[in-house]
């Protein structure tokens, strides 16, 4: 997180500490002379220096200057820089050197990279693109990027539940915090009531602690909450829902199947842990050797709750004005 605004430094709107005049500020300054060449991102014939954290990236100005007027603005006043390194004027970034790298792949590549292979990119990747796109107006990187995350935090439920094989994924169930706080700075809706119910499953406790960090902004950490809370209380629902049937009528081993069902209804009241009610329960059953009518008819029941788990899921967490399409 960066550092709180400090008045003596020069900074423009996107936040980027301009190296003249030389910032006066509490943390240190690196040093030219520590700087680290990013080793992809270091051109020796670059004529700018790109420096975050004690990573630098010796680029080529007009090339990303014309992909950004943020850029424009910030490498015009980088002319007078008095830092400079090889001869190259320096512009100090707040940003991440991983990040920047991130964005440098997409800018600079080099070879042809198409942002919606999602299989091929990190979330880590489509994370640093959305933000720094954000920031820095590459309006079409920022389009791709999140287009991509949206195949992922998708507002059909068809979709959802059939995911591609190679689909982006994410390292770390945390990471669904910042999907909320990327939503938001993206104006992008569709993303939220999914990522919301998963941001839920992290649990109260974790999301009560949350409201500090400014990830969330406290309405949304009401959101998950209450969202949480009502997953919590439906589970208790799912035993009698989807177990509390008598085999089918087309059962050929009612005995066995109605005995099965029982036991299966005494598991659901202990199986979940967390109030994951949108998976099947197709990966806790397989054990139940229901017969192939009483098996089906339970896929049924289950496949209409998650459904309908679905439809509720904009109001579970307080987004019917937001939403526009829910399907
Ligand atoms: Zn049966």
């Amino acid at each position: 997180m960066s550092s709180a605004p400090n008045p003596s430094k020069t900074q423009n709107l996107s936040g980027c500490e301009l190296a003249n005049p030389p910032p006066k500020s509490n943390h240190a300054q690196v040093a030219l002379s520590e700087i680290t060449r990013h080793p992809r991102f270091w051109f020796d014939d670059g004529n700018l220096v790109l420096l975050a954290g004690t990573v630098g990236f010796k680029v080529y100005r007009g090339l990303l200057a014309a992909q950004s007027p943020v850029f424009q603005d910030l490498f015009a006043s980088a002319t007078h820089a008095e830092e400079e390194y090889g001869g190259c004027p320096v512009v100090r970034l707040t940003d991440s050197p991983q990040d920047w790298s991130q964005l440098l792949d997409v800018l600079l590549p080099m070879t042809y990279v198409r942002i919606s292979d999602s299989h091929r990119c990190q979330y880590e990747q489509i994370s640093a693109l959305i933000r720094l796109a954000n920031k820095y107006q590459l309006e079409s990187i920022e389009r791709q990027a999140v287009e991509c995350l949206k195949t992922v935090f998708t507002d059909a439920f068809e979709e959802w539940n059939s995911p591609p094989q190679d689909a982006l994924k994410l390292a770390d169930p945390q990471q669904v915090v910042e999907v909320v706080y990327l939503a938001r700075l993206t104006n992008c809706s569709s993303m939220l009531p999914l990522a919301c119910y998963h941001c839920a499953l992290l649990g109260e406790e974790v999301l009560n602690s949350l409201t500090s960090d400014g990830e969330l902004n406290s309405e949304d950490v009401r959101r998950c909450v209450g969202g949480y809370r009502q997953l919590c209380e439906l589970k208790t629902t799912i035993p009698t829902r989807l177990f509390g049937h008598p085999p089918s009528v087309s059962c050929r081993s009612p005995i066995m199947c109605g005995e099965l069902l029982r036991r299966l209804e005494e598991k659901a009241a202990l199986v979940y842990e967390t109030p994951k009610l949108l998976n099947s329960v197709e990966q806790w059953t397989l054990s139940f050797p229901l017969c192939g009518m009483c098996q089906e008819e339970l896929d049924e029941r289950d496949r209409a709750r998650r459904r309908e788990l679905w439809q509720k899921l904009p109001e579970m967490f307080g987004l019917v004005d937001e939403v526009k399409s829910w399907a």
